[in-house]
C-alpha cells in the first residue's frame, strides 16, 4: 500500500503532525492505538519505521504525530515530504489498544508518545459504561503541549476523563503540575491497585515507570507499553 500526505502543520518545534490517505482502500482497518510501517529506500538502504496512529478510523485516511530526530533518518525523509507525495506502508498492526473500558485506566505518555492515546482515548471513552480515564503527559514547555485544547475539550465533555499535563520545564506563570510524569504516578492511580496503565514513550520513561508500577505491586498483565526506541 501506498500512504499519500495529504497535510501537515507544526504542533511545536520540531513536531509535526500529518493527516494521510490510502487511495488504495475505501477503508483503513485498524483498532485505536495501532501503529502503521512505513518503507523507504533511503542513501541505498530499504529502511522501515513504526508510527502509531494519531487518530480514529475514518474512510482510508489516517493521521500521525512525529518529531524530528536530529540525528535520525526517516523522522527528515517524513518531515520534507509535501502534499501529494507518497510512502510505502504496511497493514497497520499491534497489540497497544485499550482491553476493557469498564476497568479503570491511566494512560501515560511522553513528547510524541501521546499519538496513540489521541486515538485510544476517544475509544475508551466511547464505551457506554467507561470506567475513570486519567491522561498523564509530559512535556517540556507549556508551548509544546500538542492537542491541548481538544484533551481540555474532552475533559469538560467527559466528568470521567482527566488530563493532567506536566511540565519539566515551565515557564514561572505556569500553575499546572511539573516535573516527570513519575512524580504524578501515585497521584493517578491513588490506592488502587485493579486498573490498567498504558505507557508510551521513549525506553528511559517507559522503563522507569514499569519499575515503579512493579514496585508497588502490579501485575505484569497491567502494565501496558510501547517503546519507540
Ligand atoms: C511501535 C512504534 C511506534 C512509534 N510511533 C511513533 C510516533 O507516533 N511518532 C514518532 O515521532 N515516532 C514514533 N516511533 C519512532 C519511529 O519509528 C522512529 O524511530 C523515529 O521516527 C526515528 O526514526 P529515524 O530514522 O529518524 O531515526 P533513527 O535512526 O531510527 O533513530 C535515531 C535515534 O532517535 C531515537 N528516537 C527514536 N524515536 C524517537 C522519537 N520519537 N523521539 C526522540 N528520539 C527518538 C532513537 O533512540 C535513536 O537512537 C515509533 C516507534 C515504534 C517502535
Amino acid at each position: 500500500m501506498k500512504a499519500k500526505l495529504i497535510s501537515s502543520y507544526e504542533l511545536a518545534p520540531q513536531v509535526h503532525h500529518f493527516l494521510f490517505s490510502v487511495p488504495d482502500v475505501e477503508q483503513l482497518h485498524f483498532k485505536p492505538g495501532q501503529f502503521v510501517s512505513f518503507n523507504e529506500l533511503l542513501n541505498g538502504k530499504k529502511i522501515t519505521r513504526p508510527y502509531s496512529i494519531a487518530s480514529l478510523p475514518d474512510g482510508n485516511r489516517f493521521e500521525l504525530c512525529l518529531n524530528l530526530v536530529q540525528e535520525g533518518i526517516f523522522s527528515h525523509f517524513l518531515f520534507e515530504m509535501k502534499p501529494g507525495d507518497s510512502v510505502e506502508m504496511g497493514a497497520p498492526l499491534g497489540f497497544f489498544v485499550v482491553r476493557n473500558p469498564t476497568k479503570e485506566a491511566v494512560f501515560i505518555a511522553t513528547g510524541t508518545g501521546i499519538a496513540p492515546f489521541r486515538a485510544m482515548a476517544p475509544d475508551y471513552l466511547s464505551h457506554p459504561h467507561a470506567a475513570q480515564l486519567t491522561l498523564l503527559f509530559g512535556l517540556r514547555y507549556e508551548n509544546s503541549i500538542y492537542y491541548r485544547e481538544e484533551f481540555e475539550k474532552f475533559a469538560a465533555k467527559h466528568s470521567n476523563f482527566r488530563f493532567w499535563p506536566t511540565l519539566s520545564r515551565p515557564e514561572p506563570s505556569w500553575t499546572g503540575r511539573t516535573g516527570h510524569v513519575q512524580v504524578h504516578l501515585l497521584e493517578a492511580i491513588g490506592d488502587r491497585r485493579d486498573m490498567d496503565v498504558f505507557i508510551c514513550g521513549l525506553k528511559a520513561m517507559v522503563d522507569d515507570v514499569r519499575a515503579i508500577l512493579k514496585g508497588l505491586g502490579f501485575d505484569r498483565k497491567q502494565i501496558i507499553f510501547e517503546k519507540y526506541d
